[in-house]
């Protein structure tokens, strides 16, 4: 099955989507409670929400990583729950990235080398993918850091790397859960902006989980998941009438 060809023209339609679990104690917990979502290609969107809210659950349904009770993922025209478990590990080799709190960048190697590990892993030349990683670092300021290993990084260096690594394979959606953690605010802003550029330039759609409000801002909307569906933020229906008062419109 090829997906490149799904590029661009098929956004990411969610219908419908419910998880529970069973806690321990054998108490259900209904996470998702027919959370519906559509992301247009070259557009990121933020999903905010309490602690405990399902934003995690979420975005490890969307890729893949887990299963859903009912509804409906679908991906350009690729239904994520009708897929064995090999092209689901094929869709998120090929189409996914995932960026986490916790980056778990390889020690050993040197940033560059992190970056170009999963071209590597792909079977890309060396050259090719070293030279390949090195624009991606540039893209996130860390040009002048790609020979020193990743362990001699700040905490805020390396999550760059880690978002670096993420976009090296141009994956048509990236799902991002907290990716600013507890980075300064201007850390948190260099990696917002990569990442939202990032969707703009190769028409990715990007869903990034967040408390960061200024992560949030700088995503095209945002959603508030509350009692397991998606709602629009009142925040941004506020700027938005804001900018339409302030160019004349009518609301
Ligand atoms: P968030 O990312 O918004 O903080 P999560 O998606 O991690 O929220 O969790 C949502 C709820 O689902 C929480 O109550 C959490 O305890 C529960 N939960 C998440 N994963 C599991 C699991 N594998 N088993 C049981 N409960 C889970
Ligand atoms: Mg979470």
């Amino acid at each position: 099955m090829t997906w490149s060809s799904q590029k661009i023209t098929e956004g990411l339609h969610v219908f419908d989507l419910r998880k529970t679990f069973v806690s321990p104690a054998g108490q259900r917990i209904e996470v998702l409670r027919g959370l519906s979502l559509s992301v247009q290609p070259g557009e990121s969107v933020a999903i905010m929400g309490a602690s405990g809210s399902g934003k995690s659950t979420l975005l490890h349904l969307l890729g893949g990583l887990d299963e859903t009770d009912h509804g409906s993922i679908r991906i350009g025209q690729c239904e994520i729950g009708s897929l064995s478990a090999t092209q689901s590990a094929y869709l998120r080799q090929s189409d996914i990235a995932f960026v986490f709190q916790f980056h778990y960048l390889l020690g050993d190697l040197t940033a560059v080398e992190n970056v170009a590990m999963p071209l590597l892993i792909r079977r890309l030349n060396r050259r090719e993918a070293l030279d390949r990683a090195e624009v991606l670092l540039a893209d996130v300021g860390l040009e002048d850091r790609a020979n020193h290993p990743v362990t001699h990084l700040s905490g805020g260096e390396q999550q760059r790397v880690a978002v670096a690594r993420a976009l090296v394979t141009e994956p048509q959606l990236i799902l991002a859960d907290e990716p600013t953690g507890n980075l300064d605010a201007a850390i948190s802003d260099d990696i917002a902006r990569t990442l939202v550029n990032y969707t703009r330039r190769h028409s990715g759609m990007a869903v990034v989980a967040t408390h960061n409000r200024d992560l949030a801002h700088r995503c095209d909307r945002i959603l508030n998941l509350q009692e397991g569906r998606l709602h629009e933020s009142i925040h941004e229906l506020e700027q938005r009438s804001a900018h339409t008062r302030h160019l004349g419109k009518r609301p």
